[in-house]
């Protein structure tokens, strides 16, 4: 494995308190994002135009409030988050969630 690899592999994720998801990668990095903040991340069908890319989601339909109710593992790529509000169809790849981590 390269070190450009053990930077999308995450090793622990957990939720640190209430408002935020920690994800400890390979490389030995810290990410902490804001759980309502990757829930308007959504890149799923239903929360983005799938040809333009733009978001259709109407981000004031989200609570303040909102929390992932389920993480679960996609293959070896990606988690699913299951959130408080019902939405269930959003996955995360670790690339992904690498990337929104330094954009911040
Ligand atoms: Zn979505």
């Amino acid at each position: 494995m390269s070190s450009d690899d053990a930077a999308f592999v995450p090793t622990r994720i957990r939720q640190a308190d209430a408002r935020h998801l920690a994800i400890s990668w390979a490389d030995g990095h810290e990410s902490r994002y804001e759980v309502r903040a990757l829930r308007l991340a959504c890149r799923c069908a239903q929360c983005v135009d799938e040809w333009s890319g733009a978001r259709t989601l109407d981000t004031a339909t989200v609570a303040d409030d909102v929390q992932p109710r389920n993480l679960s593992s996609v293959g070896r790529y990606a988690i699913r988050i299951d959130w408080s509000d019902g939405h269930d169809t959003g996955i995360y790849s670790f690339r992904r969630l690498r990337e929104l981590d330094t954009a911040v």
